[in-house]
């Protein structure tokens, strides 16, 4: 078999990004890459380490999830969050938190329990239960619209994804975009593969693109999927980024957005980054 032995790759959102910031994006999600890997390198799950990546961008004021999140049109953050275990297809997500250091860890506590998606009290229970000792909101550093998330396979062929939003700019409260909806902005399956996504978060939901992707992808880490995934949200004036891997850990992704800032690794590769697609062919 040629897998690899495990493999990730993390999004910081799919956006313009001023010349003078991809640095930061990059060390970013290069950070990310690292908390991930270092949980796979040693055997550990998927889950754990998409959570542990997207962990390290909640708490970088570059990326707006967590402490970066932008504001809802009432000024304060909103955060939605989720986090999808493929090889039981367990769900948790939250969306509308507020307050919350580590929007993922509070969806991971929902992971294992009988409720998909929650909002409004029952995010403070998970809040407990996670020991999130929330946090005040500033968002001073945070740029207009765009979302972390993080896909992986770990050592015994299991994949998980996991996504977490501050939404977008300005939006009205208790707006809720895709990013917390399973197959809108995210979705894991072992033997199918896994996806995440960063954009027009309306347009996401409407074309169930993260589903829609994997169907297309048929199993394989196929560009052209990507392609016709974006062409589709284009088709209805979407612009975003996809980041997909196969059962077997190939990585691909692309974005119809000016930037998308992207970091990877595997068991035999180094990890890289990169802010935009064509950089990576230049
Ligand atoms: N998709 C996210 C949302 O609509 C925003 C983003 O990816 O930038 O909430």
């Amino acid at each position: 078999v040629s897998r690899v032995d495990w493999s990730i790759v993390v999004h910081g959102g799919a956006r313009e990004i001023p010349d003078e910031q991809r640095e930061a994006f990059r060390s970013g999600t290069l950070r990310a890459v690292a908390a991930g890997t270092a949980v796979l390198a040693a055997g550990g799950s998927a889950v754990d380490a998409v959570e542990a990546a997207v962990r390290v961008l909640e708490t970088d004021p570059t990326f707006n999830a967590g402490t970066g999140a932008v504001l809802t049109a009432d000024g304060e953050p909103q955060l939605d969050a989720a986090i999808m275990d493929g090889a039981s297809l367990d769900v948790g997500a939250i969306a509308s938190g507020r307050g919350l250091r580590h929007p993922v860890t509070v969806a991971r506590a929902a992971l294992r329990g009988p409720q998909v998606l929650v909002t409004g009290p029952a995010i403070d229970d998970l809040a407990r239960d996670a020991g999130d000792e929330g946090t005040p909101a500033t968002a001073d550093t945070a740029l207009e619209g765009d979302t972390v998330g993080c896909i992986a396979l770990d050592g015994d062929g299991h994949l998980a994804a996991a996504t977490s939003t501050g939404g977008l700019d300005g939006s009205p409260r208790g707006r809720i975009g895709d990013s917390p909806l399973p197959g809108g902005g995210f979705y894991a399956e072992d033997g199918v593969g896994a996806v995440a996504l960063s954009g027009d978060g309306e347009r996401i939901a409407r074309t169930a693109l993260a589903s829609w992707t994997l169907h297309r992808a048929d199993g394989s880490a196929r560009q052209d999927a990507l392609d016709a995934a974006l062409a589709r949200l284009a088709g209805i004036g979407g612009e975003g980024g996809i980041i997909l891997l196969d059962p077997e850990g190939r990585a691909v992704w692309a974005h119809n957005s000016p930037d998308f800032a992207v970091a990877w690794a595997d068991s035999a590769t180094e990890p890289h980054a990169a802010t935009r697609r064509e950089d990576l062919d230049a």
